[in-house]
């Protein structure tokens, strides 16, 4: 890795003997998913000392089950949700410039299916006469999109919305229903590795010379008046903390959390499931061209379509769900989401036995009535924080995150962390608007500036431009590091997933706090989501961590069942 962060870059051990030695830390975030990691960049890029603890691996919880979507939020213009629209298309457009090696447009395409169906709609629930979402005829989605392009219009860096009568769509699209009456499409964006995200995030916070510190499975237990309690989840050793702030970023989890830390009582969350499955289905996959295909049905949820890379993500549901533990897709869901393809493209055959992998998590929505009656969809996307002042009983104030699109994640943490710094009595020093995250760093932009920048790695490396390519795809600019560290020692193709080497996988050991084996398959690479997972790529993945990480025969036996289990229970994996 990067000479900075060789050195900045501790390992676990040596993060939990420093908290051995020194529990004090000025602030706690509780909670590695998106929100806060992000709080924890911001943190340490203004100088501050801040631990993070994530009881999983960072961001495999909501952060990993979303749509892969950066998007403003089209349908939130109807709940009248401005504000959060107009954030969201702004930091929509900054992932585009900080980290474009993860966040890319995307052409999103609507087929119509009515002409004026749901025009009064939004006006009636402006005004509260309408509780009941419909599907949308194209002139409401045209004053939809004219609003979304306006909103979308500082510092433009996507096209603006256009829209094809029905023989142009179907020239584009032959294989759509040929029901539809016209088509829309505009542009948002996509990230294909959500997780890495995440990880880049917490490497620069610890990169960055603060002194925070980002620990997976650490579980915050329980806390006193000074300290919270955690437990390091691979070993069962516990240890107190004694934080100035607490921030709480558990997603949907933040009501358990408030209840370890002594603040039960008040509900903050009122989760919603939802869930995708990735299709081996090359027909598909074709139909579908370079576009997402993004529409509703007919009581009005979103169904998306998306292209990835050589799979398609359908998604997603919206159902209410109070245990987030228990988030995993249904028989009756894969049913609906089979169905709903046949919807757009009925002459395309959607089997249960293309399925290579699901995913299903819980949105961390505010808790409302609202989704109560079965209209989940209509319970605000925006974020809010919960301040809690230290009182006798707790000495620390709390910051509890609520709600928080990926998208927003960004302005989210740049929100939490002003509550912080007041707290602690300091001053921004740095504002991240414009921060550059991990491998979009020093980014070629253009394809020029592409070609030059991997002539000089095969320069330096003299690995295969097509190599060097793959790790550029798959890394951003953090591929430098990779190239390096494969070019210093004997490398080979994994025998069960050859496009990945032995060596990119010890790169990740060793520099990417890879703690079980399941970190490698499902967050560090897309292995999994795109179906690769087999048993016998567990064991010689396994295999490597033993030699990397010093894992025994039984800890390696332990991984692999442990890997095999969540493929098997959490994402309907056969192995
Ligand atoms: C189905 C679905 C689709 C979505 N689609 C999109 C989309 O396309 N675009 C978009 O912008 N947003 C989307 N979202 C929303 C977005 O994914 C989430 O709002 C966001 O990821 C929330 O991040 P978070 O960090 O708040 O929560 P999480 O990612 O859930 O992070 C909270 C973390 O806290 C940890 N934790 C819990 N208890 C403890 C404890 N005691 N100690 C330590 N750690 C603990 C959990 O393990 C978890 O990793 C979607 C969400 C879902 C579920």
């Amino acid at each position: 890795m990067a000479a900075h962060q060789k050195s900045e870059t501790l390992s676990r051990e040596a993060k939990l003997q420093a908290l051995r030695e020194r529990p004090e830390v000025p602030v706690l975030i509780i909670g590695g998913g998106i929100n806060g990691i992000g709080v924890l960049r911001d943190l340490a890029l203004q100088g501050l000392d801040a631990l993070l603890v994530e009881r999983g691996d960072f961001g495999s919880g909501a952060s990993a089950a979303s749509s892969h979507m950066l998007h403003g939020g089209l349908r939130y213009l109807e709940n009248g949700e401005f504000r959060l629209v107009n954030e969201a298309l702004h930091e929509r457009d900054r992932m585009l410039l900080n980290a474009p090696h993860y966040a890319q447009p995307l052409r999103t395409t609507i087929p119509i299916f009515r002409w004026f169906s749901g025009l009064f709609n939004a006006p009636l629930k402006f005004l509260g006469a309408l509780d009941s979402p419909g599907e949308r005829g194209a002139l409401v989605i045209k004053i939809g999109l004219t609003l979304y392009d306006f909103l979308a219009r500082h510092g433009r860096t996507l096209p603006r919305h256009e829209f094809r009568l029905r023989a142009a769509a179907l020239r584009e699209y032959p294989r759509l229903n040929p029901a539809l009456v016209c088509a829309a499409s505009y542009y948002d964006a996509w990230m294909p590795s959500p997780e890495r995200i995440c990880l880049e995030l917490a490497l620069d916070a610890e990169a960055s010379g603060s002194g925070a510190r980002a620990l997976n499975y650490m579980r915050a237990l329980d806390a006193g008046a000074d300290a919270v309690l955690l437990r390091d989840e691979l070993s069962g050793e516990t240890c107190r903390v004694t934080p100035q702030v607490v921030v709480n970023a558990a997603g949907p989890w933040i009501d358990q959390v408030q209840a370890h830390l002594g603040r039960a009582g008040q509900r903050f969350i009122g989760g919603t499931k939802g869930s995708h499955l990735m299709l081996d289905n090359p027909e598909l996959l074709a139909a579908l061209g370079d576009s997402e295909i993004f529409f509703e049905n007919e009581d009005g949820r979103i169904v998306l379509l998306l292209p990835f890379f050589q799979r398609v993500m359908i998604g997603t549901t919206d159902i209410r769900l109070d245990e987030p533990d228990e988030a995993v897709i249904t028989d009756a869901e894969i049913d609906y989401l089979i169905a709903m393809v046949g919807r757009v493209f009925p002459d395309i055959a959607v089997e249960r036995s293309q399925i290579v992998f699901s995913f299903s998590g819980v949105r961390p929505l505010p808790y409302s009535d609202a989704g109560a009656d079965g209209k989940p969809g209509q319970i605000s996307r925006d974020h809010s924080i919960r301040s809690l002042p230290a009182t006798a009983e707790r000495r620390y104030p709390i910051h509890a995150l609520i709600g928080g699109k990926w998208t927003t994640f960004r302005a989210f943490a740049e929100e939490a962390t002003d509550l912080v710094l007041r707290d602690l009595g300091r001053q921004r020093r740095v504002d991240t608007k414009n921060s550059a995250i991990g491998g979009g760093r020093g980014y070629p932009t253009g394809a020029q500036e592409r070609a030059q920048w991997l002539r000089e790695r095969q320069h330096e490396t003299d690995l295969p431009a097509e190599r060097l390519a793959t790790l550029f795809e798959r890394y951003g600019t953090r591929a430098a590091d990779f190239a390096r560290f494969i070019a210093a020692g004997q490398d080979r193709p994994l025998a069960h997933a050859p496009s990945y080497s032995q060596r990119e996988i010890e790169c990740m050991l060793r520099y990417e706090m890879v703690a079980r084996l399941d970190d490698l398959l499902l967050r560090r690479s897309l292995i999994a989501m795109l179906g690769g997972a087999k048993r016998a790529l567990l064991t010689e993945m396994a295999a490597l961590c033993a030699q990397t990480l010093g894992w025994t025969a039984a800890r390696q036996a332990q991984e692999i069942e442990h890997a095999a289990s969540i493929l098997r229970d959490k994402h309907r994996v056969k192995l």
